[in-house]
């Protein structure tokens, strides 16, 4: 789900390369009828769901010669899910939108292999309870927790003391509140090391996405929030560290590339050629560790104080969140309206918990409506 994206094109690479090992049963993409036609052509999948209906006989049109079926919308996505041909589910959808279709894959037993951090946000209990109940497993892809669940392998959950989530820090670390204040869409959109979708690269530069992986880590692991730091270091090679009791700490290491993480997430527990380039620390001149500056970044305080409100609070921060970014990446506000907009949507957050997906979605449009409405006075 989500393979015209940045995580969807590069787990593309990384099937090609593995023809034996993983087949595409089903493609969805959202707006990019051109790539996603272009892909379902070398893939030669089951099937494709274009999310916009408008570009169904478009799509439907330039797939007439192969056999590929062609369906449309956001229902179609709740459905292909579910199908007995497909045994992992890749959930690489962007935000919110991704949070039915992973939720009927759990539900239906599937292997999920998460990118789409935002789900667990929303409805961690929701989605992790629909796991457990259901024998369906919740792989990460998230490079973080991608070394966390590699760290864990064969270690006892009681035996964990504390979970060290990375940040590389984005490309405005080390700039001050003042310094922040002016910088522009453009600046924000640079990341040092990692090339993904626009939203997460805004989330990096805010550093709300470290606060984000905070939450995914609290569903993921089973882990309080107390249990679980954040380490900047700035060369993204040490993913992440988990800490045991007895005081050892491992980490996991790598190269910053994503397809390395989706390959893990797609063969695990098997681990095959990737192909990709080696570390060599060699090369490294030095790995630097710092702690993060929460004042010149709330946004990460923000979501962990949303994590420990719980509730409504991780709904409505990641509906703001998703809105505040939007406006910023059409250059409509600065960089610190985004956690302004956030933290005002937060002080107005329903007294109530929600237990279906229905009821998050509620939430989450309720809470998009009173932020657009106020922008569009
Ligand atoms: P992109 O914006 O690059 O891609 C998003 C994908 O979702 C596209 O295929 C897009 O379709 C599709 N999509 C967008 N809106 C909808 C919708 N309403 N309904 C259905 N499909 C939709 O995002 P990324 O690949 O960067 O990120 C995907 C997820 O992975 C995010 O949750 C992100 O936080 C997470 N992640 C990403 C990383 C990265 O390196 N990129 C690293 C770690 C996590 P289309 O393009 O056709 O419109
Ligand atoms: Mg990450």
């Amino acid at each position: 789900m989500g393979s015209t994206g940045s995580i969807g094109t590069q787990a593309l690479d990384v099937i090609a390369r593995l023809p034996d090992f993983l087949q595409v049963e089903v493609l969805t993409a959202h707006s990019q009828a051109d790539l996603l036609i272009q892909q379902a052509k070398k893939f030669q999948p089951n099937m494709v769901v274009i999310g916009d209906e408008s570009r169904y006989e478009y799509v439907k049109e330039a797939l007439w010669n192969d056999d590929v079926k062609v369906f449309a919308g956001a229902r179609a996505l709740d459905d292909v899910v579910r199908m007995d041909c497909v045994d992992i589910v890749l959930a690489a959808i962007v935000g919110v939108a991704g949070l039915s279709p992973a939720y009927r894959a759990l539900e239906s037993g599937k292997c999920v292999a998460l990118a789409n951090k935002e789900t667990l946000v929303v409805a961690g209990e929701l989605m992790t309870r629909a796991a457990r109940e259901n024998g369906a497993s919740i792989i990460p892809v998230d490079s973080e927790h991608s070394a966390i669940f590699q760290s864990l392998v064969g270690e006892a959950h009681a035996a964990v003391t504390r979970l060290i989530l990375t940040a590389s820090g984005g490309p405005f670390r080390g700039l001050s509140r003042e310094q922040l204040q002016t910088v522009t869409r453009a600046e924000a959109l640079r990341h040092p090391n990692w090339s993904m979708g626009h939203k997460v690269t805004i989330d990096s530069a805010t550093m709300m996405n470290k606060g984000l992986e905070v939450m995914e880590a609290q569903w993921l692991f089973s882990m309080p929030l107390e249990k679980i730091s954040v380490l900047v270091h700035p060369q993204s090679i040490v993913h992440s560290l988990v800490e045991f009791e007895d005081g050892s700490v491992k980490a996991q290491l790598g190269m910053p590339d994503m397809r390395l993480p989706i390959q893990y997430a797609l063969t695990y527990p098997a681990r095959l050629d990737s192909g990709l380039p080696r570390l060599d620390l060699t090369q490294q001149s030095q790995l630097t560790f710092e702690k993060p500056d929460t004042e010149a970044f709330p946004c990460l305080p923000l979501a962990i104080e949303a994590a420990r409100q719980g509730g409504a609070h991780p709904c409505v921060l990641n509906a703001a969140n998703e809105v505040a970014v939007g406006l910023f990446l059409q250059d409509r506000i600065g960089f610190y309206d985004i956690p302004r907009i956030v933290e005002t949507a937060l002080a107005h957050a329903p007294a109530c918990k929600p237990a279906s997906v229905a009821e998050h979605l509620d939430i989450d449009r309720q809470t998009r409506q009173s932020i657009i409405q106020s922008y569009s006075k």
